[in-house]
């Protein structure tokens, strides 16, 4: 099922689409406990890290993604705005900070930033580091340049998800191809910038094609560290306006799924979490799921309300992770296995 990259650490494992679909298709019960498992090994299953996204530049996009309000292709009655001056976003990003994300990400609507852009760019991840937050960016396709003077700008992580499989790709973008997307993410990576990168479900894909996404994901030179998984808010006046809503149990086993193919990384409860029952998203962080958005819009959609949010961390008895903690700390591994030294945890 697995193979072992000789190119990589010992660690690295190289996905096969049979491998990992057998994965997905478990018995539930197995695949969460395999989950669950696996989380244990390389993270305290009961912190989640809290992003916070701001829309800086919303509307008006030349892409056609056809899930998207902010295409300019698509009827979805959503005005374009100019990019935000850096001011406004650093005490957005203040706000934030002080509420307890400690990732602040900065979205723009285009299909990649222009020259004029950059210097408005690169003092917005400036002015945010200086908060002490981690800096993340997603602005569409990037070239070598535009990644290093981000990465020079002191920039943590890009966003640039692959969205789905690449044979279903062409049904919902066709303005740009998978393979844009995989270069982008090299160039970053190759930047030294840390990727984000996952995907949407319910964009009339089969489960496959779920699977699919994960492998090229897992598979990359390097897994993402980050790994948004998006349940479609269908959006009025999109082509997906009308899609079949995702089933729970479904949305459940990716990201179980996915946290077993990329150990290490922080598997992200996107958009989507305003549909979802407090059970659905309990559900998620058993399997793995350690990352979520918080404050009350994603971009342009609704998300649940940050209160709503600590009430449902109280019940679970979760806590928000502190910046830059991606493992558990000497202290906090030590009182795992104290707990229970079965436990195998990351050393
Ligand atoms: S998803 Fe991004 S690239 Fe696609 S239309 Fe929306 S803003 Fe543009």
């Amino acid at each position: 099922m697995l193979h072992s990259d000789p190119n990589t650490d010992s660690h690295r494992k190289i996905w096969t689409a049979e491998g990992a679909r057998a994965v997905f298709d478990l018995p539930l019960m197995d695949l969460l406990f395999q989950a669950q498992t696996v989380h244990r090994q390389h993270f305290d299953p009961n912190r989640v890290q809290l992003s916070r996204l701001l829309s800086i530049k919303t509307g008006g996009c030349p892409e056609d993604c056809s899930y998207c309000s902010q295409s300019a292709r698509h009827a979805s009655g959503l005005s374009a705005s100019k990019l935000m001056e850096v001011e406004r976003v650093l005490a957005e990003a203040r706000r934030a900070r002080d509420a307890g994300a400690t990732r602040y990400c900065m979205g723009a609507a285009w299909r990649s930033p222009k020259a004029r852009d950059m210097p408005q760019i690169i003092a917005m991840v400036e002015g945010v580091k200086a908060l002490g937050m981690e800096t993340c960016m997603t602005l569409g396709m990037l070239d070598a340049d535009q990644s290093r003077q981000l990465a020079d700008a002191g920039l943590d992580y890009y966003n640039h998800n692959i969205d789905t499989s690449e044979a279903h790709y062409g049904n919902v973008i066709t303005t740009r191809s998978f393979a844009d997307r995989l270069d982008t993410l090299d160039t970053v990576r190759q930047a030294g910038i840390k990727v984000c990168s996952g995907g949407i479900l319910g964009l009339g894909e089969g489960p496959q094609d779920r699977v699919d996404m994960l492998v090229t994901l897992a598979n990359l030179p390097v897994a993402p560290e980050s790994v948004p998984i998006n349940m479609l808010i269908p959006v009025e006046g999109t082509p997906l306006a009308d899609a079949a809503p995702v089933d729970p149990i479904d949305f459940v086993r990716m990201i179980a799924t996915a946290r077993i193919m990329m150990p290490r990384s922080h598997v992200r409860l996107s958009a989507g979490r305003t549909a979802m029952s407090d059970e659905m998203q309990a559900m998620c962080f058993f399997a793995g799921a350690n990352s979520i958005f918080v404050g009350d819009t994603l971009l342009t959609k609704d998300n649940p309300e940050e209160e709503s949010d600590m009430r449902l961390f109280a019940k679970l008895g979760l806590q928000p992770m502190q910046a830059h903690e991606h493992h558990p700390d000497a202290a906090r591994r030590a009182e795992l296995l104290a707990a229970d030294p079965a436990i195998p945890i990351l050393r």
